[in-house]
């Protein structure tokens, strides 16, 4: 009799048990998905600078005036740095180049600064004096294949050792032909003035497009990863995908401006070298730094170099790499090795750096 009483009360103990652990975890269930469903909408913005859409995805109760705030940001940076901009920092350096210093905004000093790094650490891969080149080929407005007597004759003005930055955030370029040209780190330095504003406003956490650069900001709910979708050089379809907790990412593909003249096809990306498009035997590289003017130098300086020369460089800089080679190839740097995951079929995942 008391074994069998016995009995019945395990099973309804064992009963009790299954049923408090069901209403545990509906419990659970219902309070993620009430945290998931309760969140706020994010503010997202798009809006126009540095030849780019900018796009904003912001989270948090102040996401839309931080959105606002960014994107006024973005354009004083722009108003800053561009060559374009008549009264802008890189305008007064240019136009007073082989004079003497001249004050510029802490910010452009602070860029000019990380870019130079870039200069060096690449032997000149990267060049920031690279605008009497740019300009020559005229990738924006018009463009074409310049004399090669004319490439020849404007190679020796593109070196950045004649860019001389003072203290007190003062610069100079040390000869009148010398002229800098930052569109290699504009759009990487925009997320990065992004990402100051959300730090500052105290979103919850953002993301920021400009062009190929990207930024991003706080820490998705549950540990989730940030997804990041890298583009098919040959389409407009997505190559895979890097899922990060934070950081920048840039692309340089030379797919992004091109044209073709006599059968041959010209891209953006000059070797300082020779002059000529860059043929490293990339199609494009992503990079992956602790900022956006990093990732941006990063990835100019990596489509130059080429697969093997860029690892270094991406070591000194603490920074990774997914590269795309002309022959469909892909190869990422052991660092990002877990993050990416290829979903383009025309492509082969061929190894790890
Ligand atoms: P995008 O501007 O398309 O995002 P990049 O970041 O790679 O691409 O920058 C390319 C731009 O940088 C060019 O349009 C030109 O203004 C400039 N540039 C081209 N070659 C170099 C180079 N070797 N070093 C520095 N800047 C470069
Ligand atoms: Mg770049």
């Amino acid at each position: 009799m008391r074994k069998w009483l016995q009995h019945i009360s395990n099973r309804t103990a064992r009963r009790l048990t299954l049923l408090l652990a069901a209403a545990g975890v509906l419990l659970l269930g219902t309070a993620v998905w009430l945290t998931l469903s309760m969140e706020e909408e994010p503010a997202t913005l798009t809006t126009f600078a540095m030849g780019s859409y900018v796009q904003q995805t912001v989270y948090g109760s102040q996401g839309e005036e931080a959105a606002q705030a960014a994107s006024t940001a973005v354009t004083e940076l722009e108003n800053r740095i561009s060559w374009r901009v008549e009264d802008s920092d890189i305008a007064l350096l240019n136009q007073e180049a082989g004079k003497d210093f001249q004050e510029i905004g802490s910010q452009t000093w602070e860029i000019l600064q990380t870019a130079l790094q870039v200069c060096q650490q690449s032997g000149g891969a990267f060049d920031v004096t690279i605008a009497p080149l740019s300009w020559l080929w005229n990738f924006d407005e018009n463009p074409h294949l310049p004399e090669a007597d004319t490439i020849a004759a404007f190679l020796p003005q593109v070196n950045w050792e004649n860019v001389l930055l003072g203290e007190d955030n003062t610069a100079a370029l040390k000869t009148s032909s010398t002229a800098l040209d930052l569109g290699a780190v504009g759009k990487g330095a925009a997320c990065d003035a992004a990402v100051a504003v959300y730090q500052e406003s105290g979103v919850d956490r953002a993301v920021v497009a400009v062009g190929g650069s990207i930024g991003l900001w706080g820490e998705k709910p549950f540990g989730d990863p940030w997804r990041v979708a890298l583009r098919d050089p040959a389409t407009d379809g997505s190559l895979g995908e890097l899922a990060l907790q934070g950081g920048f990412v840039s692309t340089s593909g030379s797919y992004e401006k091109q044209f073709e003249e006599d059968g041959t096809t010209y891209h953006h990306i000059l070797d300082p070298d020779t002059g000529y498009p860059a043929q490293s035997g990339l199609v494009s590289v992503t990079v992956w730094s602790s900022s956006g003017v990093l990732s941006d130098a990063l990835s100019t300086a990596c489509f130059v170099l080429g697969l093997e020369d860029s690892l270094p460089l991406l070591e000194e800089f603490a920074s990774g790499a997914v590269f795309v080679t002309e022959d469909n190839q892909v190869y990422v740097t052991e660092n990002l090795q877990d993050a990416f995951s290829l979903t383009a079929q025309d492509y082969t995942l061929a190894g790890t750096l």
